[in-house]
């Protein structure tokens, strides 16, 4: 049933309406969404004209990305580059947009692209394709909660054809480790999937495993993650068994362009490598053996439609330093990207611009989009290493008004 606008605001505010129910009321999305918007601004008073004003398609993110949606936000987007990245099988250089508010960030990546173009590129390989789900299993004992784990590993090809009946794309590679603490258990499913970052994915064919499992076993079900997955939380499991994409960057920064750009020394960029980012994160507990793997992979994931809560686990990872005959050897090492180039909110039309911009948009792409943000990370972390061992951070960001 059609409703005009007045007409829904008046029974937004009788009740008769529920403020996520405006779409049923409207003809499109967009309609639903600024109707919604002009309620709560009568409501609280507060005028909105910049969340208002927007230019994406509402309806296939009403549908998929988002509910009681308003509006949009707007983040200041740049470019760096061009990155140049060698990978095993495909070299290209590429300007690459990122989306942040903290100033500095573009002008300091934009340093480490130079770097890295002046040393012959970086090259990046990718490890590994494991996007994992893992439910918690409550057994009547721990002697039955271990006969669970054997039962489990005796009918992994069973297991896979049914987990893999819910996707085309979604392949199941193991389901390894199994852990269990007392009578429960924690079976961590981990799939290849493809070009899509995989979480809708991989949970779908593991609630359908989950049945089989449970139609054979006497077993409860508590949920269908057990927190041993590990979604959107920093853990050693992600860091030491990897999730998402696994990449590794290197370069290899000739001794006058560490003198002529970053203004410093191998030996000094070495020093702050192992001081900082190895032991001052290991007195500190950290998973993060780097300096500021995060900076970069948020305003990379806000640019192209990534899922900005998987910056935590992104942010893990380790950067590395050697002195080699006077040049500098340096590399990142990223377990843990949850990237895609298929699905999520890789839709959205600002996206789809951002992923147009590095030819990493759609099928096929997720390796070289990985590639991109590995080497991007790499730029960073040269960077700022160079500015701290140089003694310039400060300056920088006072000069540059932050
Ligand atoms: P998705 O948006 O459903 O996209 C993945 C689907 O795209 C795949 O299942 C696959 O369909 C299809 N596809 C088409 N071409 C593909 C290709 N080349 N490679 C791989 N798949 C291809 O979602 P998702 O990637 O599974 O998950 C991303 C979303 O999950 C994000 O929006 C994120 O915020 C959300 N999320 C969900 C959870 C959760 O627990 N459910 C947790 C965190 C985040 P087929 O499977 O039919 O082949």
């Amino acid at each position: 049933m059609q409703l005009s606008e007045k007409e829904i605001l008046e029974k937004l505010k009788t009740g008769e309406i529920r403020l996520f129910e405006i779409e049923k009321y409207t003809n499109t999305a967009n309609e639903a969404t600024d109707i919604r918007r002009k309620y709560i601004e009568n409501e609280t008073k507060v005028q909105l004209p910049h969340i208002a004003s927007y230019s994406i398609d509402m309806t296939d993110t009403a549908a998929k990305n988002i509910e009681n949606q308003i509006g949009t936000i707007q983040i200041p987007v740049g470019v760096v580059g061009p990155i140049e990245i060698n990978m095993d099988n495909e070299t290209f250089k590429t300007y690459v947009p990122m989306a942040t508010t903290e100033g500095a960030l573009l002008a300091s990546v934009n340093r480490g692209c130079s770097t890295i173009r002046k040393s012959g590129g970086c090259n990046v390989s990718i490890l590994a394709n494991q996007m994992t789900r893992a439910p918690v299993i409550k057994t009547k004992s721990t002697r039955d909660a271990n006969q669970l784990k054997q039962w489990i590993k005796n009918n992994f090809d069973e297991i896979k054809k049914v987990a893999q009946s819910t996707t085309s794309h979604g392949k199941l590679l193991k389901i390894d480790p199994i852990a269990i603490v007392g009578r429960y258990v924690y079976p961590r499913f981990v799939f290849d999937s493809g070009d899509s970052m995989g979480m809708n994915m991989v949970t779908i064919a593991t609630e359908e495993a989950l049945k089989l499992i449970e139609k054979e076993n006497d077993i409860d079900v508590i949920a269908l993650s057990g927190n041993f997955c590990v979604d959107k939380k920093p853990s050693a499991i992600n860091m030491i068994e990897g999730r998402g994409k696994s990449v590794v960057a290197e370069v290899i920064v000739p001794k006058e362009v560490v003198e002529k750009t970053l203004k410093t020394t191998t030996q000094e960029i070495v020093e702050v490598n192992y001081s900082k980012n190895l032991l001052g994160s290991a007195i500190s507990g950290s998973f993060g053996y780097n300096a500021h793997f995060a900076n970069m992979v948020a305003a990379l994931f806000l640019a192209t439609g990534q899922d900005p809560a998987h910056v935590v686990e992104a942010s893990l990872g380790i950067t590395t330093a050697e002195n080699e005959n006077g040049d500098l050897y340096f590399s990142v090492t990223l377990p843990d990207l949850p990237v895609a180039t298929v699905g999520g909110g890789t839709r959205l039309e600002t996206a789809t611009e951002s992923l147009n911009l590095i030819d990493a948009k759609g099928s096929g792409k997720v390796n070289k989009f990985a590639s991109i943000v590995a080497g991007i990370v790499l730029a960073g972390e040269l960077s700022l290493a160079g500015a701290l061992a140089a003694g310039h951070l400060a300056s920088a960001h006072k000069k540059l008004g932050r």
